[in-house]
């Protein structure tokens, strides 16, 4: 059978491993840390960094098509496993989505809401991004960040000092503060002939800047959820696509906008684990191996909740309950914002 190869062995890459087992398929996980979540599960783990030339390319020999579980994978790299190997979503997924400016430019020119937004360098910048924008806003670093670190939001000017200093001298991006009603994400996929299939929208719980819960069915009126599938559809299809992604939205009384994009299996699609025939992980695989697409069909409501840091110690309390399947990622050490597992709770 043929080896998928994934870049990156925490827990997306471990559900993946998992999924790319069930249709029988190999899986060698690249991951610099030894005793990560995918390398208990996948065939091979071939441990080294991502800049690592020699072990990059004995991995590009080793697999049959390339993806991967985050979006920071240096560019350099990435020239050379596509001189040996499909990498599968494409090159302009992760161009577009690595660097949250590029990101925001390519959906405004998409003619998507997005919040409005200017790049800001230094303390001038700031100044003059907040002029053009007005706060309340967040300052965000535009390489790197994820579950809200790299963040800092500014009531206004007086905030500016602070704000730059948690950038640590990154270049940054300004966002004005949506005002919206509730977080969705849609969850889509496309297959490399161009077939969409996109799951149910989840609504989504932050907190401290970390996705707590994600429900299905959001609340949503029958119009935002066509417009919400018809924009990740405009969105895949521009990029032309291959794969999962997890598209952010903010639902506000103008309408959906387009917080972010992330170019993989995404923390808000684990509920289709139980909820669906083929889950988006499954759903992955069968796009990047070029197998049809499930059609999302969800056939129950789900409360899917994050296991973070302590939230460990109801894992016994949790294995009691009726209707609740718990996924934990063997993670070794518990820490203090660190996810751990999540549970989906089916209702009835
Ligand atoms: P993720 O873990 O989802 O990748 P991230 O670190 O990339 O998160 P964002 O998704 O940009 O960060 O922001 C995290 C959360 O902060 C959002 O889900 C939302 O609740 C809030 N937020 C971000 N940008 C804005 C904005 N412009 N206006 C209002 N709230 C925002
Ligand atoms: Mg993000
Ligand atoms: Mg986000």
């Amino acid at each position: 059978g043929a080896t998928i190869g994934i870049i990156g062995g925490g827990q997306l890459g471990r559900m993946l491993s998992v999924a790319a087992a069930r249709l029988g398929f190999k899986t060698c996980i690249l991951e610099p840390g030894g005793d990560c979540p995918a390398s208990h599960v996948a065939n091979f783990h071939l441990q080294a960094e991502y800049d690592d030339e020699q072990a990059l390319e004995r991995f590009a020999d080793a697999v049959d098509v390339i993806t991967y579980e985050f979006e920071n994978i240096p560019t350099a790299s990435l020239d050379l496993l596509e001189t040996k190997c499909p990498i599968r979503p494409g090159r302009e997924a992760l161009r577009v989505s690595q660097d949250r400016l590029t990101e925001k430019k390519f959906l405004r020119d998409l003619g998507l809401a997005t919040a409005p937004f200017a790049a800001v360098s230094d303390a001038d910048g700031l100044k003059a991004a907040l002029d053009e924008i007005g706060a309340p806003a967040i300052l965000k670093t535009r390489r790197f960040g994820y579950d809200g670190k790299g963040q800092a939001r500014l009531k206004g000017l007086e905030d500016a000092d602070s704000a730059l200093e948690a950038m640590a001298g990154a270049e940054a991006i300004l966002e004005g503060f949506v005002d919206f009603s509730h977080e969705v994400s849609v969850i889509a996929a496309r297959g490399p002939g161009g077939e969409v299939a996109c799951f149910d929208p989840g609504e989504n719980v932050h907190r401290d800047g970390i996705l707590r819960t994600t429900s299905v069915p959001a609340r949503l009126t029958a119009g935002q959820r066509t417009d919400a599938v018809l924009l990740a559809a405009k969105i895949l299809n521009a990029l032309d696509y291959v794969g999962v992604m997890g598209v952010e939205l903010f639902v506000t009384n103008q309408g959906l906008i387009v917080n972010e994009i992330a170019p993989r299996v995404h923390n808000s699609g684990h509920w289709t684990q139980n909820g669906c025939t083929v889950d988006q992980f499954e759903q992955h695989i069968r796009a990047v191996a070029g197998w049809p697409l499930g059609d999302g069909q969800r056939h129950a409501d789900v409360v899917m909740e994050n296991l973070i840091g302590d939230d460990m110690d109801r894992v016994p309390q949790l294995a009691k309950e009726a209707d609740t399947a718990l996924h934990l990622y063997g993670k070794a050490e518990t820490r203090p914002g660190r996810k751990m597992g999540h549970v989906n709770r089916i209702l009835r």
